[in-house]
């Protein structure tokens, strides 16, 4: 069939088997699938050459997806170690791995990653390209940046985070807004001090065109970067915020001119009670197109805890529009995370997404709950293992902790109200104290 990229497909009404198969696990008619893909509200990562990939979709109507952030770093060079926690996480249901390799033959992880890995891959060609060229910042020309981003792409990426909002003009706005916390994305950050050091503008804004072309050829889904994504609830829905935000939402519809697919990255930190709003004006902005959340941290005082900070958050967005959680380890703010973060990590933001597709009403959604619910009722302990997100601990925790009778758990003993009401019910006699 002839199409470039999936919404490329979608326009002319071709199904395409990353379509179908999306269609079948979301269990969602394949005509509005294809409509919603058209239409950009959502996204079918699938680069042509990621040969190995289980395809999902990503925004309105789904299922919450997960990404885990992994890779290499100067610290922590162990590539062996990067896969079995890739192999880990995809077992515990993300959807989407982000390699942020900053250190070492990145090229040699990224290749395996997307020979082996059936998640969606993603990276951010600003990092790889310091690691890449291995020179001084300042003397990385436009071109070289761009040439890490097509290098990518024939790799088989399925989606880059590409920080193309930071303009001259956002960069001036920021530097006048005397942030708490200035500039916490780390693309951000090195695309600001390279637009610093030389004067020019982010190459990314310059030759946006360029770039678009390259993620239509190999259908590669530009996901917008947010440089400026509050790192602080100080900063929070700040001018720098919504200044790269309205860039963003420009750049949206350039790419989709191209038939390019997207989503916008989000905050950040946030306070509960914007996150409701920032999602709102997100999606009108932007056009609907999926959002893309790094949290958002509900507070910054949890260092060893921000996987439930930004559970907390990821929860409330995704309740109000946003439809891909980036998560977040105890280990944020503090070292590269081991094996036992990305576990946390990986469950409590699975736990925030399916807290919040149980709100947005996804059909099928409480399916789960209403069978952990029904092996309660039965104090079934083996079937509430099997169904707990988090199966392992369920079973050690009640292993632990042996109870006097089986049908009751070392919490109540004999007055469990589950136990004691079955019996009530079947007109059974009911001894608490004997
Ligand atoms: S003993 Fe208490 S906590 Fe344990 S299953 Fe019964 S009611 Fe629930």
């Amino acid at each position: 069939m002839d199409y470039t990229t999936q919404m490329n497909a979608a326009r002319q009404g071709i199904i395409t088997n990353e379509m179908k198969k999306v269609s079948e696990y979301e269990n969602i008619n394949i005509d509005e699938l294809v409509s919603l893909v058209a239409q950009g509200k959502v996204c079918i990562p699938a680069n042509k050459n990621h040969k190995s990939l289980k395809p999902y979709g990503i925004g309105k109507k789904l299922k919450t997806k997960i990404n885990v952030n992994l890779g290499t770093s100067r610290d922590c060079l162990d590539m062996d170690l990067e896969m079995e926690k890739v192999m880990s996480a995809v077992n515990m249901g993300a959807e989407s791995i982000m390699d942020l390799s900053s250190y070492g033959d990145t090229q040699k992880f990224r290749r395996k990653l997307i020979d082996e890995c059936p998640a969606i891959i993603g990276t951010v060609p600003i990092y790889d390209a310091v690691v890449y060229y291995n020179k001084p910042l300042r003397t990385i020309t436009a071109k070289e940046w761009i040439d890490v981003v097509r290098m990518h792409a024939e790799d088989g990426v399925d989606f880059m985070t590409i920080h193309c909002g930071v303009n001259k003009h956002t960069a001036e706005r920021f530097k006048q807004s005397k942030r708490l916390t200035n500039i916490v994305s780390r693309g951000g950050s090195i695309i600001f001090a390279w637009m610093e050091l030389t004067g020019n503008e982010n190459p990314f804004f310059e030759y946006y065109d360029e770039i678009l072309d390259i993620c239509r050829q190999y259908d590669v889904t530009i996901s917008l970067g947010d440089a400026c994504r509050p790192g602080s609830i100080h900063d929070a829905g700040d001018i720098s915020q919504i200044e790269e935000l309205v860039t963003l939402g420009e750049l949206t519809n350039r790419a989709w001119a191209k038939d390019v697919q997207v989503m916008i990255e989000g905050p950040g930190h946030m306070p509960l009670n914007q996150i409701k709003a920032n999602m709102e004006i997100q999606e009108t902005i932007c056009n609907g197109a999926p959002f893309y959340v790094l949290g958002p941290l509900v507070t910054d005082i949890a260092p060893g805890y921000d996987h439930i900070t930004s559970a907390i958050g990821g929860a409330i967005a995704a309740t109000y529009g946003a439809s891909f959680l980036c998560y977040v380890t105890p280990a944020e703010h503090l070292r590269l995370p081991n094996l036992e973060d990305v576990k946390e990590g990986i469950i409590a933001s699975k736990i925030a997404a399916h807290a919040a597709d149980i709100a947005k009403g996804i059909p099928g959604a409480t399916d789960w709950d209403n069978a952990m619910s029904q092996a309660r009722r039965d104090l079934d302990w083996e079937k509430m293992f099997d169904l707990a997100i988090d199966s392992e601990k369920a079973r050690r925790y009640r292993a632990e902790s042996k109870p006097e009778n089986e049908d009751t758990c070392t919490m109540c003993g004999k007055m469990c109200a589950v136990r004691n009401i079955n019996k009530i019910l079947k007109g059974e006699d009911v001894d608490i104290m004997e």
